[in-house]
């Protein structure tokens, strides 16, 4: 299937409080959100029918939607749930799943406040963001002509939607160029994020990320740091320069989509996929997918896990 059936797809997506047959879900031109980027929306995992840090991202839908004035008509037990019926419904084994909300229609208002709120939750299959090759060899990344802007001109802890104008921009320049993704530098010149992940960079042995001042905090990244200490290595988070990304011994990106994608060169500056990215792409797999030394599988590993911890996942 082309990508462009996405409106012809068979499938479920829970709207508004339903399942509904996934041709079914359509919005109006004259939304609000599609003239002014009025929506905030989340990107989950699926791994093996299980929601990947479930609870985290269902209250930062939340959060994001209050962050910018808008008040999601759903708890987050009813979108647990949602979330929950919409992978079982597809079937969804390794997937990704996209929660959005959002204002109808009364474009002539630019408050919106009579607008009515939406949610609609979609999932599908999708393996991996840059495809295996990314995994091994790293990806290019290019410098955004485009920066992050500073907090008080930007809600940075809203995943929103208008929020990724810039990321959009950046990404198609930085595509139109042939590289795979762009890095993107905030108002101060300091390292920022990738379009749709967080920066880390080892120096020296050293696992640093920039301060989350002006980024998206991603959930992967504070994974990611809680990994890292496991590991028993020393981990920073400061502020970054270009000059000492450049002197960098590795860089990653981490985030939903990417999960934890190692990057070849930015601009000029070539790195190595070095034994840190490595040991960190072990251990978050190792998270995502238990397996048992003893070769158990997958399906009881995760039992174990939701046992332990059945905050981090939900589903299955
Ligand atoms: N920064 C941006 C701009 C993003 O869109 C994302 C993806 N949500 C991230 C960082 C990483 O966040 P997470 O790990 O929660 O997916």
């Amino acid at each position: 299937m082309s990508k462009r059936d996405v409106d012809r797809r068979a499938g479920h997506i829970w709207h508004d409080g339903r399942l509904a047959p996934w041709r079914e879900v359509q919005v109006h031109v004259l939304s609000h959100s599609l003239h002014y980027g009025s929506a905030v929306f989340e990107g989950e995992r699926v791994y093996g029918g299980r929601v990947f840090k479930l609870s985290a991202h269902t209250e930062r839908l939340i959060a994001s939607a209050a962050h910018i004035g808008i008040a999601c008509p759903f708890d987050k037990a009813a979108l647990e749930a949602a979330t929950c019926a919409v992978v079982a419904a597809n079937a969804i084994s390794d997937g990704y799943v996209r929660p959005l909300c959002w204002l109808g229609d009364e474009v002539t208002s630019l408050a919106g406040i009579r607008c009515p709120v939406h949610v609609a939750i979609a999932a599908w299959e999708w393996p991996h963001a840059f495809g295996s090759a990314a995994l091994a060899d790293g990806i290019r990344l290019m410098v955004s002509p485009w920066r992050r802007p500073p907090p008080q001109s930007a809600p940075h802890q809203a995943k929103a939607a208008g929020l990724y104008l810039l990321g959009m921009m950046s990404r198609r320049a930085a595509e139109a160029r042939g590289y795979d993704d762009a890095l993107m530098l905030d108002y101060r010149g300091l390292v920022a994020e990738a379009t749709g992940a967080n920066l880390f960079m080892v120096r020296g042995g050293t696992v640093v990320t920039p301060v989350a001042d002006c980024i998206l905090a991603g959930i992967t990244r504070e994974t990611v740091l809680h990994l890292a200490r496991t590991l028993g290595y020393a981990v920073e988070e400061q502020h970054v320069t270009v000059e000492q990304l450049r002197g960098a011994d590795e860089v990653f990106l981490t985030g939903t989509a990417y999960e934890i994608t190692p990057v070849r060169s930015i601009g000029d500056s070539t790195y190595r996929v070095g034994a840190v990215t490595r040991a960190l792409i072990g251990a978050f797999g190792q998270l995502v997918r238990p397996r048992h030394a003893d070769g158990a599988s997958r399906s009881q590993a995760q039992d174990e896990r939701q046992a332990k911890a059945p905050a981090s996942g939900g589903c299955g």
